[in-house]
Order: C-alpha cells, then sequence, then structure tokens
C-alpha cells in the first residue's frame, strides 16, 4: 500500500478513484470471455472466406482499425504507412520514459530518463529510434525538452506504484483467428494487476500526450477485448489518462463492452477484408470526414472532405 499522505492531490485522485485501492473487484466470470470469443469467431467468419488462398492473413492493431471509420483514410494509411513526426514520436518517447522511470523509482532526472529513452530506442532498432536517429540540432533538443516536461508532470499528477504492485508497461496483445486469416493485435501502456482464480483484478491504462478524441474509449475498449481474450478473464476496467490535463475517462468492463467492441471490431475487419482481397471501385468507397481528415493525404481533393467543409462555413455563416 502507498501511504496516501505522501501523494499529491491529483496522484491521491488517481490512486484512490482510478485505481480504486481497496474496492472490492468483480468476481471472475468465465461466460465474459468465452461469449466475447464466439461472438468475434462467428461475425468474422467471412474474413476468412474472403482471404485468397496464398495470400498473408491480415494484421489489424488499433491505427488500422481507427483508419477503417472511413474506406479512403484506410486505403491511404495502406498506400502511406505510418510515417514519424516529432508530433507523434514524442508521445512514444514519453511512455517509454515513464516506463523507464518507474523501473529507476523515479530517482533519476528527467532528463536523464529521456536522453536513456532515446538512446534505448536508438540500439533497438525500432523504427522510433531509426527515426529519433534522422533528428538533430534544435529539433532533437525541442524534443528531448518537452518530454522531460511531460515526465515531470507526469510524476506530479500520476502516483509511482508500489514496486510490489504487478504492473505491466507496453504488454503486447496477440488475438489470431481463424488459421491466420486474421489477426488483432494491441498493446496498452499500462496493465495494473493480474489474472486471479475468482476475480477480475486488471486495469488497462493508455497515456495520451495530445488533446481528447472521440475514438480514445474504443481504443481502450479494443485492448479490453484482446486481454480478455488472452486471459480468458475481463479486466474489471478500461481507462484513457490523458497527461495535458491530469484526467482520465474510465469504463468498467461489462458484457455489453465486449459484445458492443465486438461487433465494431469484426465490422472493421470484414471491410479491411474487402478493400485488400474484393477492392471497390474508387466511386464505391465509404468516405467518412472525420478528425482523421487531419491527417489524410486525400484530404486536398476528397470530396466528402470538402463537402464537410463547405457545411461547416455554411453553418457558421447561418
Ligand atoms: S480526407 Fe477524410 S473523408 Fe476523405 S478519405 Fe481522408 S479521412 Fe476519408
Amino acid at each position: 500500500m502507498l501511504d496516501v499522505s505522501l501523494l499529491t492531490p491529483p496522484q491521491r485522485r488517481v490512486y484512490e478513484e482510478l485505481f480504486a485501492v481497496g474496492a472490492p473487484r468483480p468476481p471472475a466470470d468465465d461466460a465474459l470471455a468465452r461469449d466475447a470469443r464466439a461472438l468475434l469467431f462467428a461475425r468474422t467468419a467471412p474474413v476468412a472466406a474472403l482471404r485468397r488462398r496464398g495470400t498473408p492473413g491480415l494484421v489489424l492493431n488499433k491505427t488500422a482499425l481507427d483508419a477503417l471509420g472511413c474506406d479512403g483514410r484506410y486505403r491511404d494509411l495502406r498506400d502511406a504507412g505510418f510515417a514519424w513526426s516529432p508530433a507523434t514520436v514524442l508521445g512514444t518517447l514519453v511512455h517509454r520514459g515513464v516506463e523507464l522511470d518507474h523501473a529507476g523509482r523515479r530517482r533519476a532526472a528527467a532528463s536523464d530518463v529521456v536522453a536513456h529513452a532515446w538512446r534505448d530506442f536508438a540500439a533497438k532498432g525500432e523504427s522510433a529510434g531509426r527515426y529519433l536517429t534522422t533528428l538533430r540540432g534544435v529539433e532533437a533538443d525541442a524534443l528531448r525538452g518537452e518530454a522531460a516536461a511531460r515526465i515531470i508532470e507526469f510524476r506530479d499528477c500520476f502516483p509511482l506504484v508500489p514496486a510490489t504492485w504487478n504492473v505491466r508497461f507496453e504488454l503486447r496483445l496477440r488475438v489470431p483467428l481463424h488459421r491466420g486469416a486474421l489477426e488483432l493485435r494491441g498493446t496498452p501502456d499500462l496493465v495494473l494487476g493480474t489474472g486471479h482464480p475468482a476475480q477480475r483484478r486488471m486495469l488497462l491504462i493508455d497515456f495520451k500526450t495530445g488533446q481528447r478524441s472521440a475514438k480514445d474509449r474504443a481504443d481502450v475498449r479494443f485492448y479490453a477485448l484482446l486481454s480478455t481474450l488472452k486471459y480468458a478473464t475481463a479486466p474489471f476496467r478500461v481507462a484513457t489518462y490523458y497527461l495535458d490535463e491530469a484526467e482520465w475517462d474510465a469504463e468498467d468492463v461489462d458484457a455489453g463492452t465486449l459484445e458492443a467492441t465486438v461487433r465494431l471490431i469484426a465490422d472493421r475487419a470484414l471491410r479491411a477484408a474487402e478493400l485488400e482481397w474484393a477492392p471497390p471501385p474508387e466511386t464505391a468507397l465509404r468516405l467518412v470526414a472525420g478528425v482523421a481528415c487531419r491527417w489524410c493525404a486525400r484530404a486536398p481533393a476528397c470530396p466528402a472532405r470538402l463537402a464537410a467543409d463547405a457545411g461547416y462555413v455554411a453553418g457558421k455563416a447561418a
């Protein structure tokens, strides 16, 4: 247990309200995982039916699933791939720094933590590390400084979890289905608690360094589903923690959460399969303007985006 009197007010809120330390956990319920798996398997069966012989299966992570909110954005993502920028790599750097900071019990200076995370990425040859090695001078210094400031912020607002707790950062979750025709992958930033024979004790948290987005809830629900299928027990809660606000959005996981998530994921997986293996013509794409237009390369000429912009301007003028 933590000595709560040593926590800052925001840290205490996280400990008492988000972690809900001392509150009873829901009883284990095998039916949650069993029903979610059966529904997911049934609703994604058409994905396997569409797969062409000899082609690799679909691998969908949260980036791909988010992109599938619009056919055009999914094609854009597939064509261009994911591109790092100072803004996108900042979150990755901070998340690794938070992990290292936990391991070091927050004894090192934040700038040293960031420097270590930076070297760590570069040494491992991960794509984020390769991108970081291209940054130089003021651009690199600005990124290091911002990451260090975020870590100091995080220390101020999020409690240092006791070393005796079961803590996992960047936990890899993978759910293969239909003999590899479809694989779902996710990596929640922080998982507290472990499996238990009689209770649902896991809490999954995703950290966000930017603004809130409507997709954040769907992202953590996706992690809830993957975790449920992997461990055959559902987490008791999932949450998105917003570093800029020291606030969070949390949801207690139940059968309704999992069922809604399965339906959404299955619908998007089926659409991905159609776009990959039975591609419709450009004129038949379902284009849905939204927040993803901001980073979609199709935006300048996209009719849905242009119509949405025109509607917005007309609405403001009315
Ligand atoms: S600009 Fe927006 S609506 Fe058009 S394809 Fe991209 S994400 Fe979809």
